[in-house]
């Protein structure tokens, strides 16, 4: 194991000190939920290589013990080729959770080495809750995601305020010297307490706040999800308020975000859709109203409420065989393990020079990647066994439920290599399709062992899209833009539509993929609810089962003021000191805290502007 030298990390520390932003400063994994570039930041940034040897020196023990040392070295291979990347080398943590919040209610945060017992009303749940996330997000280099949040706040807000408390928001809860306090403000106050907490920059992840995912269901979702729970007091959860407590919770964020920037949580709506049709209307014209307002969200739709997006990078499969009633939430305790993405324009390309099939050199690749990915679950076995991973032992998420990932990047840039036309209706860009995602998918189903399940997605590359580009020009590849698309569609093509994206993003695409890829919708300015209404009903048609809207928001540099639209101008100050804040790729953050690459790239994003042609 090759030990970074002492010059090198005074050079890297001047470099840093010099660098514009955090992200830009980090020369391994290029981050911009890393707001601030300060001390802390540095020291976490320090590390980095010696850990990313230590992980490869793991894996190469790991895989000569499974299957030799050949396969070892074909390994570290597969890296330095750059036809694979291994995600988060930087940290020893599995990838990201979606967690039960059931162990934290039946007996707090005890067996995961907190102090609080078991929460029995809404200011201890929400109190606790934040070190519960803390304390979860510590234990995972990517997201946490706590798909139950609101119905469990449901469940302490009924326990205080009554079973019918959302209908009783102005009522006075509390007086105190200065001013009398309804429920209403009470129960946003909890929202804000919870919500700018987990925002902050947590000291134990390098500065770095936590990736925290919420969800939002429909009514099918809901009554799938809760049937047959109860809460250790016999409690079972109920509908009607969470519906209404959904409702307030996202008005309420939608507007604190005028006040800040908050980039967590990351929202994603869950719909039933039955014979083509949203079974709950209410609720989908609801959340269109909340886009028409400026609200920035994720849905996700599906015929059968089986799947569940829980978040941004998954697409779990509720299996009803592994449903687990005893903690109490079936399909909520998963997340993935580990990503080891693979760069598909130098792949295409090796794979022509070589004059194999696409399709029979991504079954070898995808056969060596699955071994990678076995042992990388065999080291966090021995993690688990050495009772190292608490938050698993507790019964807040489960090893076996929980995915080994192949990433996808540079998927439009191989088909653009052979000349395929990017065009959805195109039937051989279908194919190219079938013949790298369809394998993979079989693949992963024929690979999968107890202990072993295997997904596909599209992943948002933060920094990788600019490192495969860059690597590849370096290395005499061809490469037609200087940071991969995420999309089966062209990022920066301003002649494709809003509409023919849903195209893209349908059922003839990523039907072939056993894992999430998310149409990020870019707009110049927000449509009306209607409109919104007609895209999620094209989003059936099309299959497209997660999109999300960007409309750049715009914040004034010199005064503060923040807006939902895209301006050149301050309306508040007149200023022209202006950032501009949208998802970097699934989170919501200033253009200013990107990395240079990042930033070059969004500057050539696609915004369409006019109404797309419903
Ligand atoms: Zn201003």
């Amino acid at each position: 194991m090759q030990i970074e030298s002492v010059d090198k990390q005074i050079q890297f520390i001047q470099n840093y000190m010099s660098a514009k932003n955090a992200a830009t400063g980090s020369e391994v994994d290029q981050n911009a939920n890393v707001a601030n570039k300060n001390i802390a930041t540095m020291a976490a940034e320090l590390p980095k290589k010696n850990m990313i040897a230590l992980n490869r020196e793991l894996m190469y023990r790991k895989l000569t013990t499974l299957y030799g040392e050949d396969l070892a070295k074909q390994y570290l291979e597969d890296l330095s080729h750059h036809i694979i990347y291994k995600h988060d080398e930087t940290s020893i943590f599995p990838y990201c959770c979606s967690i039960s919040l059931y162990p934290f209610i039946l007996e707090g945060l005890t067996k995961i080495g907190g102090s609080s017992t078991a929460p029995k009303h809404l200011d201890s749940f929400c109190g606790s809750f934040i070190n519960l996330v803390f304390l979860v997000a510590g234990q995972f280099a990517g997201a946490t995601a706590t798909p139950e949040f609101l119905t469990y706040f449901d469940h302490f807000a009924r326990i205080d305020y009554g079973e019918d408390y959302i209908n009783h928001l102005d009522d006075v809860v509390e007086n105190l010297k200065s001013k009398q306090i309804t429920l209403r403000e009470k129960l946003e106050h909890y929202f804000a307490q919870i919500v700018y907490t987990v925002n902050q920059p947590a000291g134990a992840r390098g500065y770095q706040s936590i990736f925290w995912n919420i969800a939002y269901f429909d009514e099918d979702y809901f009554k799938s999800i809760f049937k047959d729970f109860f809460f250790p007091d016999g409690d079972e959860p109920c509908w009607e308020t969470t519906k209404e407590l959904q409702k307030l919770f996202m008005k309420w964020f939608n507007k604190e975000r005028l006040k800040d920037i908050l980039t967590f949580p990351v929202e994603t709506a869950n719909m039933h859709v039955v014979n083509g049709k949203y079974a709950d209307e209410e609720t989908m014209n609801f959340m269109c109203e909340m886009w028409a307002e400026g609200a920035s969200f994720f849905m996700y739709q599906s015929d059968s409420v089986d799947s569940l997006s829980s978040c941004c990078r998954l697409r779990n499969g509720i299996e009803d065989n592994t449903f687990s009633y005893t903690l109490g939430a079936g399909g909520i305790e998963t997340g993935s393990k580990g990503v080891i993405t693979l760069n598909l324009n130098r792949i295409v390309q090796d794979a022509t020079r070589a004059k194999i099939t696409i399709k029979d050199y991504i079954t070898t690749i995808i056969n060596r990647v699955h071994k990678y990915l076995n042992a990388f679950n065999e080291i966090i076995w021995d993690y688990k066994n050495g009772n190292l991973l608490t938050i698993f032992n507790a019964g807040f998420i489960d090893l076996d439920r929980q995915y080994l990932t192949i990433g996808i990047n540079g998927f439009v840039e191989g088909a653009e290599y052979l000349g395929i036309p990017i065009d959805p209706d195109s039937v051989e860009y279908q194919q190219y399709s079938k013949d790298i995602l369809e394998t993979i998918k079989d693949l992963n189903a024929a690979a999968r062992t107890e202990h072993c399940k295997f997904n596909t997605e599209f992943v948002p590359g933060e920094s990788l899209g600019v490192k495969n580009a860059k690597w590849d020009k370096k290395d005499g590849y061809e490469v037609p833009r200087d940071c991969y698309n995420s999309y089966f569609y062209i990022v920066e093509d301003e002649t494709c539509d809003p509409i023919q994206k849903f195209r893209y993003q349908g059922i003839n695409f990523t039907g072939c993929c056993d894992g999430g890829s998310a149409y990020h919708c870019n707009l110049d300015e927000h449509l009306s609810a209607v409109q919104y209404r007609m895209l999620a009903d094209i989003a059936v048609i099309e299959g497209c089962n997660y999109w999300t809207y960007n409309v750049k928001n715009t914040i004034c540099n010199d005064c503060g003021f923040i807006s939902k639209h895209t301006l050149q101008k301050c309306p508040k100050c007149g200023g022209t000191n202006l950032d501009y804040a949208t998802r970097i790729i699934g989170y919501l953050k200033r253009v200013g805290a990107w990395s240079a690459g990042r930033q070059i790239e969004e500057g050539q994003r696609a915004y369409w502007n006019g109404v797309p042609r419903c």
